[in-house]
């Protein structure tokens, strides 16, 4: 390993947090402006190929843990293709990905089998009715009915899969 990378503490900067989406499926009140359209053009994105440079030169300096962040990472399409390429990089013990979980049963298996080792599901509230009221989107309620059969799937799976 390359001399490695330090904080002003001294101590080696092992983690690495991406950023692959600003934008979200939630929209959240407290989140998101009401009349928000601002997004960068996707083409100001970081490209795959980009992510995975970016982290293979860190690698090289101690960086061994990378948490997938957005917005809202999975609507980035092709998400697991990035977790396997990073997960390829020499170096890197650990990815783990912070979701609001709305598409997690469609993508879960396939990030698994990508490499990704961990996942934090963002709730603000067991309270139903409290969650309805945090969408900027008029269709809360059908979001709810539909967010309490995924998160059963989501528990099923977490189960099943030791996420
Ligand atoms: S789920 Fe998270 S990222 Fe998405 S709008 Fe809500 S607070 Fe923001």
């Amino acid at each position: 390993m390359e001399k490695s990378l330090r904080d002003r503490f001294g101590r080696v900067v092992e983690y690495l947090r991406v950023s692959v989406t600003e934008r979200c499926n939630l929209r959240c009140v407290y989140c998101v402006p009401p009349d928000s359209r601002g997004y960068e053009d996707r083409e100001y994105l970081l490209s795959f190929e980009e992510i995975v440079a970016i982290v293979r030169a860190l690698a090289l300096h101690g960086l061994c843990r990378v948490r997938l962040t957005g917005g809202e990472p999975l609507i980035r399409p092709r998400l697991p293709d990035l977790v396997s390429r990073l997960a390829a990089v020499p170096g890197i013990r650990d990815i783990s990905l912070s979701t609001n979980g709305i598409l997690l049963p469609r993508y879960a298996a396939d990030l698994k089998r990508s490499g990704l080792g961990r996942v934090n599901i963002s709730l603000d509230t067991l309270q139903p009715q409290s969650f309805l009221r945090c969408p900027r989107w008029g269709a809360g309620r059908r979001y709810g009915r539909a967010s309490k059969r995924r998160s059963r799937q989501v528990c099923t799976r977490s189960r099943s899969t030791a996420y």
